[in-house]
């Protein structure tokens, strides 16, 4: 089953739609988050709604409410759904205004919120590992559009998006506008070598990923080095190990980038480590 409140009141879904005027669909003026739940319990709720607010601050969208208001409501759409494990996309929009630009014709934000099933990788690519390339279009340039901000508008991932499939893989690298490993298209990455654990730092143009933290924190806390800084496609390539983070992909092993196998072409010890550990905190946050 699935749940859909908007502006804080369930709707069916047949009633769950938005304005052609809303300028989150006619601009992809808005913010949004994705979340999973798991034995019915939101993981990492506070993080995931500071993020939205952080973002929907960048582009000087307030709000309705309080963080605190948007949680409760988050909550009553996962226990509305049913489900047990599961997907939430919690969105905000500038809302219904004018054919224009300008967000002052439209005076109240929209606040979406679906909690529905998740679409995962298949099983067997994480125990095998995936392959990769690395995209040609780069991520938006931080003075563009500041890939900090999780917005409504995904042309720049789709793009990157469109040449892995083009490629016949899940996943593509997408460089920085300085050339440097940046992120994939919806997910952190990270590589191990030596047994130190590296991913790019937050400024390198890239979003602050929550699984991504999560991992690091997880790393330190069983004696691992961990390392946010600077990673070109040579440090990729040369690595002992490679993986990808994201809530929906959890922790996902990448095996081969642009035709070279990574260590020995198999996920690593350091990856299977980490993924053991990010399962057993989901589900024990899932129970407290
Ligand atoms: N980068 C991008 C571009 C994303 O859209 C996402 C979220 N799907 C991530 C990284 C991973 O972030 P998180 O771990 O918070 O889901």
């Amino acid at each position: 089953m699935s749940a859909i409140y908007l502006n804080g009141e369930r709707v069916p879904r047949e009633r769950a739609v938005i304005s052609v005027y809303d300028h989150g669909f006619l601009y992809g003026d808005g913010v949004f988050e994705g979340l999973r739940f798991y034995s019915g319990r939101v993981f990492k709720l506070r993080e995931h709604l500071e993020r939205l607010e952080e973002s929907a601050r960048h582009i000087h969208l307030v709000i309705p409410g309080t963080l605190e208001t948007l949680a409760n409501d988050v909550e009553a759409t996962v226990l509305a759904s049913g489900m047990s494990d599961g997907y939430v996309r919690l969105i905000v929009t500038r809302g219904v205004g004018n054919l224009g630009l300008d967000p002052r014709s439209c005076p109240v934000p929209q606040v979406i919120i679906i909690a529905d099933g998740i679409s995962l990788y298949p099983v067997e690519m994480y125990e095998k590992g995936m392959e990769i390339v690395t995209a040609s279009t780069i991520r938006n340039h931080p003075n563009a559009l500041n890939p900090r901000i999780k917005s409504l508008n995904y042309l720049n991932n789709i793009l990157a998006k469109l040449e892995a499939i083009q490629a016949g893989v899940p996943e593509a690298i997408m460089l920085n506008h300085m050339g440097e490993v940046a992120e994939c298209t919806a997910d952190n990455i990270f590589v191990v070598e030596k047994g130190r654990l590296r991913t790019p730092p937050r400024n390198a143009g890239i979003l602050a990923g929550i699984t991504r933290a999560t991992v690091l924190d997880l790393a330190r806390a069983s004696g691992i080095e961990t390392l946010e800084e600077t990673l070109t496609r040579h440090d990729v390539y040369t690595s002992d190990e490679m993986f990808l983070t994201g809530t929906g992909a959890e922790i996902i092993p990448v095996t081969k980038v642009d035709g070279r196998p990574i260590g020995n072409g198999l996920p690593g010890p350091v990856t299977r480590s980490l993924r053991g550990k990010y399962h057993d905190l989901v589900r024990n946050a899932g129970n407290s």
